[in-house]
């Protein structure tokens, strides 16, 4: 159905949550997957692991020439590699900014920039960046998130534009709160986490959070030949929470 046999992707954060359950799904068509991340030692076949910082041009560029010569080419790139960040503009200080913006932002680009040779060598070449709901949404305490996503949001479109030509599709998907290590993470650090969970789904328009397999399914769609007339979208998986223009988390 996807026509994702045969295929061969690279995930930038693979080794959890949106991206381990990605390189997962993409797997399961029929891809070939190399999962690039910080620590890839948790990653088992048929997933390729390999250890790569996006905040690191060097790193970054050496794990995706790896991945083409283990895999054989790049068609599919998923940037979704990033970090969180809590507070408002008065709360985080400039290296902080630069910290995240780096990841973020910088990480995207980097990945993109890495890859793109062996996409242009691709006959189904397509990009899909994990950007967030806090693009299109004012999220409370989470200006500095929000702005990094709302780059990603614009560098998606705005690189869609610069390869449409090439035949490089640029997608992204806009998650909401998604169950994933870095939600328990934060949960377990608030003073009661199972409040502070119950809170959190009933805020939810459909008293629950997304999974990290919808989010993969939505990418893995996006980044198969099915949506090959697909580009410079931006998909929501937020279980309505954007669209039904309900209070944000
Ligand atoms: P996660 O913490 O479970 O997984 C993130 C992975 O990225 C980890 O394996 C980590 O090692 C890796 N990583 C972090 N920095 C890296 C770097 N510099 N280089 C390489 N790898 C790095 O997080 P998640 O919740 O699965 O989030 C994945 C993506 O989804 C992020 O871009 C995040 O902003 C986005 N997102 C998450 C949610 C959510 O609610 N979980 C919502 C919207 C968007």
């Amino acid at each position: 159905m996807t026509g994702l046999s045969g295929l061969r992707a690279v995930v930038t954060g693979g080794a959890s949550g949106i991206g381990l359950a990605t390189a997962r799904a993409l797997a399961a068509q029929g891809a070939a997957v190399a999962v690039l991340d910080l620590d890839p030692g948790g990653v088992s076949e048929p997933l390729l692991g390999l250890q790569a910082d996006v905040g690191d041009e060097a790193s970054v560029r050496a794990a995706v020439d790896l991945a083409a010569t283990r895999l054989g080419g790049v068609d599919i790139l998923v940037n979704n590699a990033g970090v969180g960040a809590l507070g408002t503009v008065e709360d985080n200080p400039d290296e902080e900014w630069h910290r995240v913006l780096d990841i973020n932002v910088l990480g995207v680009v980097r990945s993109t920039r890495a890859a793109l040779p062996h996409l242009r060598r691709s006959a189904h070449a397509s990009v899909v960046n994990t950007c967030s709901i806090g693009a299109t949404a004012g999220l409370p305490q989470r200006a500095l998130y929000c702005a990094s996503k709302g780059a990603v949001l614009s560098l998606t479109l705005a690189m869609a534009a610069d390869h449409v030509r090439e035949g490089i599709r640029v997608n992204c998907v806009n998650p909401g709160t998604a169950d994933t290590p870095w939600v328990a993470r934060l949960l377990d650090s608030a003073d009661d986490p199972e409040a502070e969970r119950a809170a959190l789904h009933a805020r939810q328009p459909m008293g629950r959070l997304v999974t990290a397999d919808e989010v993969a399914a939505a990418i893995v769609y996006l980044a198969s030949p099915a949506a090959a007339s697909v580009t410079g979208t931006a998909l929501a998986v937020d279980g309505g929470m954007q669209g039904l223009r309900l209070r944000p988390v």
